[in-house]
């Protein structure tokens, strides 16, 4: 061990200095790829204004929770984080629904755990496409052999609820797919009424609030929402990583009587459950090692969000937007959401503005203002700029800054003469 150790330093050794040259012969080790020498350097990572559509910033108090020492994934005090963390998800989602967890996985980790669950090979499923969320839940039910329909808004539109009862009717999903805030477009959905005509039609509703929950209202259990899932790293300024979801009664009464396994072990919500202490099973298994740090970082962002109100966020998110879209509109930009209010108050597109290649504007202003707004996304490719105001990046102040980059980056960037 101590050969094959030194023999590895000599060649580190070499690598990093070049000009000493050892003899292979001198070298016992058996590998044949070296250390890289990138992995020698120190890490660094900018600091950055993450003013684009996700991940945001990441408040130094929520860091530092995931900077402490990893402990089991199963000791109790990471099941009474967990429980902090379920307790959370219900306050933030509005609900009282026991099966309320996070996956671990980002915000698609999600929508395939309630995608995988709910449906079965063969089922009919309807989804609303009003962006590119729409686009991909279609992809994941497809995948897993069901039926699938769509109804599409136009960009940046979204639907009645007489079209979706229509598609209800003619269809009989056993569930029906809707993103709230729909970030690749700028539309907060309506969500009023569709969770009654769901039921009416005895489909399940499911509804993507990643890019909504927090700062727009959202009420689970009122709302007859069925399955509700978020992500971790917008509102809620936790690093991407985890992904909060929530079952109601009606959808656990589909999910445990499938006549099928769900196609995924990992995304098993009976797995889940039990992990999560959600069943009524008298111990919990092992079924995959959580990221106990992340869980650490997802635990206090949901206590900062707790700690202001879920109220008081959804108002400082609506009057930091309208002081953001008049700023916008006074420079001569335009809301890409032509209906006032259907504005999602996280993410806000501008129409890209006329003679300019929308690229050079979000390159500029990153290279200059060290800030990140971002183009479109599937369907709002090359029609939009997209900037998020999200959690604690939500601020006047901020707006003020971004408005200064879009206004110079106007002046700088090359404007074609039509
Ligand atoms: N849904 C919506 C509305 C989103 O904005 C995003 C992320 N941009 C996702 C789903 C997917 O989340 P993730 O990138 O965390 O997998």
């Amino acid at each position: 061990v101590q050969d094959f150790t030194q023999s590895l330093s000599i060649q580190s050794l070499c690598l990093s200095l070049g000009s000493i040259s050892v003899k292979r012969t001198e070298i016992m080790s058996s590998l044949t790829i070296p250390p890289p020498p990138c992995l020698q350097k120190r890490l660094l990572v900018p600091h950055r204004y993450m003013f684009g559509p996700g991940p945001s910033n990441v408040p130094t108090r929520i860091l530092e929770a995931g900077a402490k020492p990893v402990i089991g994934h199963m000791h109790p005090e990471i099941f009474e984080i967990m429980n902090d963390i379920k307790s959370g998800i219900r306050y933030v989602f509005q609900t009282q629904n026991k099966v309320s967890l996070a996956v671990s996985g980002t915000g698609h980790t999600a929508m395939e755990c309630a995608i995988f669950n709910t449906v079965e090979p063969g089922d009919s499923v309807l989804v609303a496409v009003n962006g590119i969320w729409g686009e991909r839940a279609a992809d994941m039910a497809e995948r897993i052999g069901a039926r699938v329909n769509t109804i599409v808004a136009p960009p940046g539109g979204y639907l009645t609820n007489a079209d979706i009862e229509k598609a209800l009717s003619k269809h009989s999903p056993v569930l029906f797919f809707l993103a709230h805030g729909e970030s690749s477009t700028g539309v907060l959905h309506p969500l009023e009424g569709i969770g009654d005509l769901c039921h009416k039609y005895n489909c399940l509703f499911l509804v993507d609030s990643v890019a909504s929950i927090g700062g727009a209202p959202v009420y689970m259990d009122q709302q007859g929402i069925d399955i509700l899932y978020t992500g971790s790293q917008k509102v809620l300024n936790a690093p991407p990583g985890t992904a909060p979801i929530s079952f109601s009664e009606r959808a656990c009464r589909k999910v445990f009587n499938r006549t099928t396994k769900p196609v995924s072990f990992f995304l098993d919500l009976s797995w889940l459950a039990n992990y999560w202490g959600c069943d009524d099973k008298p111990s919990r298994k092992y079924h995959h090692t959580g990221p106990v740090t992340a869980f650490y970082s997802l635990r206090e962002s949901l206590a900062v969000l707790a700690e202001e109100g879920l109220e008081n966020s959804w108002k400082r998110h609506q009057r930091v937007m309208l002081y953001f879209h008049a700023g916008l509109e006074s420079m001569g930009l335009k809301l890409f959401v032509k209906d006032k209010d259907t504005r999602l108050p996280t993410v806000t597109t501008i129409v890209a503005p006329h003679g300019y290649d929308w690229k050079e504007i979000t390159g500029y202003i990153m290279k200059t203002h060290n800030l990140e707004i971002s183009g479109g996304l599937g369907p709002s490719v090359g029609l939009v700029l997209r900037v998020g105001l999200m959690g604690c990046n939500s601020s006047e102040a901020n707006v003020d800054m971004v408005l200064a980059a879009l206004r110079d980056a106007l002046k700088h960037c090359h404007k074609s003469k039509v």
